[in-house]
């Protein structure tokens, strides 16, 4: 499996395109990253450079992406885990506060039993996968709570970190452990509502 070290944040910012450039600047200039990007790549790929020891205290590197466009992040880093949807442990409505799939049994979501399960959390799960695809297309959906029937835009509900809606974050794949004083730069520089996720 792939390992990354990600640094996003959850609200959406207009600007996220000029801040990653400006980090993208900052990284080439130490010599973290090398200037041209991954030969081919339809994604946003560089590869480290020879000032990485800035970034780490080991004596190897990996790969950074530079994500720009709207995405539901938890999908994009588990991509080779071979499956289509990923559940969250919880989905907290922001009006009436409940955890929508509550009785929702993971093994039996992903069909390895057959316990019963209920019927509008598995079709509000199924609105909630459509509304992945419609985000990622660059669509933000509405979609309605089955409780108290309220319309939330999907990025609206609580997935704890379970699901991130982002813009923007950078991707460090297969790198090993990232210095802390470097961790904290990058934190300064993307803003305060930054979230580092690793696997
Ligand atoms: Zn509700």
């Amino acid at each position: 499996m792939e390992t990354y070290t990600v640094f996003t944040f959850k609200k959406n910012k207009k600007a996220s395109k000029e801040i990653l450039n400006t980090i993208k600047d900052w990284l080439i200039d130490k010599k973290i990253i090398n200037p041209i990007p991954e030969e081919n790549s339809k994604f946003n790929i560089y590869y480290g450079d020879l000032g990485f020891k800035e970034a780490t205290d080991y004596d190897w590197f990996g790969e950074i992406e530079f994500i720009d466009k709207q995405c539901e992040l938890q999908h994009v880093l588990g991509w080779d885990l071979g499956i289509d949807f990923m559940l969250p442990e919880k989905i907290v409505c922001p009006s009436c506060k409940t955890n929508l799939i509550e009785g929702i049994d993971p093994a039996t979501f992903y069909g390895e039993s057959n316990k019963k399960q209920d019927d509008e959390a598995l079709l509000f799960l199924e609105a909630i996968k459509n509304g992945i695809k419609s985000f990622n297309a660059g669509t933000e959906p509405l979609i309605a709570c089955f409780l108290c029937n309220k319309k939330h835009l999907i990025s609206n509900y609580d997935y704890n970190l379970d699901m991130v809606f982002t813009n923007c974050a950078i991707v460090f794949w297969n790198w090993p452990e990232l210095k802390l004083s470097f961790q904290e730069a990058l934190k300064q520089k993307l803003g305060s509502q930054t979230i580092m996720l690793k696997n």
